[in-house]
C-alpha cells in the first residue's frame, strides 16, 4: 500500500463537474490499494475575485482580515471534494489547513510553514478515509489563520508530502507536465519528461507559475520527487527531482518571462562608499526583494552622480515608492523613475556549467529581433534580460526557437 499525496490547482476544481472528475480520479487511485491526502485550491479565479471585493472595501485592506477573507476559497473547495467522493461511495473527510496541523509563522499573506503535526491525517487515513486538505492555508501557534502567498496550495502539498513521509507526490494542474516555456504563449513548447529541482527553482523564480517558488524550494530541502501532471488526461506528466550527470548534456532546459516586475531607477544619486548600502538596506527593511541591479557610470566631476536601477515585484512598487521617499534626504538624488512596462526573460539549464556560449546566442537572437536589453543578470544555470514589456511574447518566442526549437536538441 503507497501514501500518495495529490494536489489539484483551481482550473482542476473550477466547477462542479471538475470536483466530480477529481473525485472519480481518487476513487480510482483508492480502489488500487492507496491511501490518498488530497490537497486542493480554492476553484478557479475565486481567490482573485476575493481580492478584488475586499478592494472594493476600501485599498489596503489589513493583511491578518485578508488571510481570513482568502483561506474561505480553499475551504469551499474541501467540503465540495468530500462530498463529490462521498456521492460515489468512497468515505472522505475534508481538514483545514489547521484542522491538518500546518502550524506557520504570523507573516499574514506569506507565511511560512513552521512545522506539520500530521497525526489527525493519519488517524483518519488509518481508519479507511481519504482525506482532503485545504491548500495555501496554516494556523499560527497562537491560532491566527494564514496564508501561504499566491500559488501555495502546491506548498502545502510538498511539505505535507515530506511530514507524511508520502512514496509518491503528484501535481494535478491544466497542464500535462512542465514544458520548455509555458506553452500558453509559445505554441512550440515541449513537456519536459524530467527536470531537476535546481533548474525548476530558476524557472519557477522568472515567471513560470506552474509550480510556485516555495514549494520546490522546500521539496528540494527535504528532497521530496513529485510530478507535475493533468488532471484531464493520463498522459505521463514531467518527474522534478535531484540533479542526475545526464541532465547536463541539456544546456538550456527552458525559458521563462515574468511580466510580474518593475523598474526603479534612481536619477542622479551620489557615486560615493555606502550609498547602494543605505538603499538596498532601507529596502531589505520593508521586506522588499530586489531582483536585478545595475549601476550606470558616473558623470559630473565636483560631486560625481549616477544612475541606479532595480526590479523589484509589481505588487511591491508603491512600498518601494514609499521606503524611496522616506530616505531620500538621507541619500539624496534627483529623482525617481518607475516603469512597469518591462519583463524579464530567462533562459535556465544546468548544462550551461559546463557550455560557454548561450549568452552570445540569447543576446544575438534579441538583436535579429531589433529587442533592446536593459539590464542582464547571471547565475550559474541562468541568464535574465529586461525587455520592454511589449516584446516580451515574442523575445520569449524567438530564444526559445534559438534553444529548443529544433526537435533533436
Ligand atoms: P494550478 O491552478 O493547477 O495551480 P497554475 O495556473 O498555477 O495551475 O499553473 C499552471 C499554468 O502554468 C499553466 O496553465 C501554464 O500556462 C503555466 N505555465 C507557465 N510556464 C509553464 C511551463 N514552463 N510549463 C507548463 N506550464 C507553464
Ligand atoms: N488559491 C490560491 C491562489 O490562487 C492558492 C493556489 O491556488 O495555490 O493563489
Ligand atoms: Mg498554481
Amino acid at each position: 500500500m503507497s501514501l500518495i499525496v495529490q494536489k489539484y490547482g483551481g482550473t482542476s476544481v473550477g466547477d462542479a463537474e471538475r470536483i466530480k472528475n477529481v473525485a472519480r480520479r481518487v476513487g480510482e487511485s483508492r480502489s488500487r490499494g492507496n491511501q490518498i491526502v488530497v490537497v486542493v485550491s480554492a476553484m478557479g479565479g475565486v481567490t482573485d475575485g476575493l481580492i478584488r471585493l475586499a478592494r472594493q472595501i476600501m485599498d489596503a485592506p489589513p493583511e491578518r482580515e485578508m488571510d481570513v477573507l482568502l483561506a474561505t476559497g480553499e475551504q469551499t473547495t474541501i467540503a465540495l471534494t468530500a462530498m463529490a467522493l462521498q456521492a460515489i461511495g468512497v468515505p472522505a473527510v475534508s481538514l483545514t489547513g489547521a484542522q491538518a496541523g500546518i502550524v506557520t509563522d504570523g507573516v499574514h499573506t506569506k507565511a511560512k510553514i513552521q512545522n506539520i503535526t500530521p497525526k489527525e491525517t493519519h488517524r483518519l487515513l488509518d481508519a479507511g478515509n481519504v482525506v482532503i486538505v485545504a491548500g495555501f492555508q496554516g494556523q499560527t501557534p497562537g491560532g491566527q489563520i494564514t496564508t501561504l502567498g499566491r500559488g501555495g496550495s502546491d506548498l502545502t502539498a510538498i511539505a505535507l508530502a515530506a511530514a507524511l513521509k508520502a512514496d509518491l507526490c503528484q501535481i494535478y494542474t491544466d497542464v500535462d507536465g512542465v514544458y520548455t516555456a509555458d506553452p500558453r504563449v509559445v505554441p512550440d513548447a515541449r513537456k519536459l519528461q524530467e527536470i531537476s529541482y535546481d533548474e525548476m527553482l530558476e524557472l519557477a523564480g522568472s515567471g513560470a507559475k506552474v509550480m510556485q517558488l516555495r514549494s520546490v524550494e522546500i521539496a528540494k530541502k527535504f528532497g521530496v520527487v513529485f510530478e507535475v501532471r493533468s488532471s484531464l488526461n493520463d498522459n505521463p506528466g514531467t518527474i522534478v527531482k535531484e540533479e542526475t550527470r545526464s541532465m547536463e548534456k541539456i544546456v538550456v532546459r527552458g525559458v521563462a518571462l515574468d511580466k510580474n516586475q518593475a523598474k526603479v531607477t534612481l536619477v542622479g544619486v551620489p557615486d560615493r562608499p555606502g550609498v547602494a548600502a543605505k538603499v538596498f538596506r532601507a529596502l531589505a527593511n520593508t521586506s522588499i526583494s530586489v531582483d536585478m541591479i545595475i549601476q550606470n557610470v558616473s558623470h559630473g566631476s565636483e560631486t560625481p552622480l549616477t544612475d541606479l536601477s532595480f526590479t523589484v515585484d509589481k505588487p511591491d512598487v508603491e512600498k518601494a515608492r514609499a521606503a524611496i521617499a522616506a530616505f531620500k534626504a538621507d541619500v539624496g538624488f534627483e529623482e525617481v523613475a518607475i516603469d512597469q512596462q518591462i519583463g524579464k526573460l530567462s533562459v535556465v539549464g544546468v548544462g550551461m556549467r559546463t557550455h560557454s556560449g548561450v549568452a552570445a546566442t540569447m543576446f544575438e537572437t534579441l538583436a535579429r529581433e531589433g529587442i533592446n536589453i536593459e539590464m542582464i543578470s547571471t547565475s550559474e544555470i541562468k541568464i535574465s534580460v529586461l525587455v520592454e514589456l511589449s516584446k516580451g511574447e515574442q523575445a520569449l518566442r524567438a530564444v526559445h526557437d534559438a534553444f529548443l526549437g529544433k526537435p533533436d536538441r
